[in-house]
């Protein structure tokens, strides 16, 4: 019988100057970027953290630590491969993905279809199987200040 397991993931990192902003994969202009140990990926993260949670696997922090050397500095896109890969071990292969972005600028519907194209592939799935929607947060919070952004993730397994 097939065993379909649920997961959802969510992540922040700070907007600050000087840094690439990194979102779903791509680099995306704009004068402000994520900061963080690895690119700072928050959308990849999120849906990292959906997938090992729909797996009992814990989360992104445990697997890939920002104490280790090794990530500093990482694509995200190779988290996210070894996250699959990590799930494929127990059996599990991905159904779908939804996921959401919170950020007040830049404007990232123009760029969805580039994100889903290049996360499909690592996450064997086809491109409409991994569904990223944008919003801002009129100009409320920490999204809405832009000090940061935000995304929150789901996902479905099965094996
Ligand atoms: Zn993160």
């Amino acid at each position: 019988m097939t065993k379909i397991r649920v997961g959802m993931g969510y992540d922040v990192h700070r907007l600050v100057p000087g840094r690439p902003l990194f979102l779903g994969g791509i680099e995306i202009p704009f004068e402000l970027g994520l900061d963080g140990h690895s690119d700072a990926d928050v959308l990849i993260h999120a849906i990292c953290d959906a997938l090992l949670g729909a797996a009992g696997l814990r989360d992104i922090g445990h697997h890939f630590p920002d104490t280790a050397g090794e990530f500093a500095g990482i694509d995200s896109k190779i988290l996210l491969q070894r996250t699959v890969a990590l799930l494929k071990e127990k059996g599990w292969s991905v159904g779908n993905v939804d996921a959401t972005v919170c950020a007040e600028k830049p404007k990232l519907n123009p760029h969805i279809p580039t994100m889903q194209k290049v996360l499909a592939p690592l996450l064997e799935v086809e491109p409409e199987e991994v569904s990223i929607k944008a919003t801002t947060t009129e100009r409320l919070g920490f999204t809405g200040r832009m000090e940061g952004i935000s995304a929150y993730a789901v996902a479905l397994i099965s094996r």
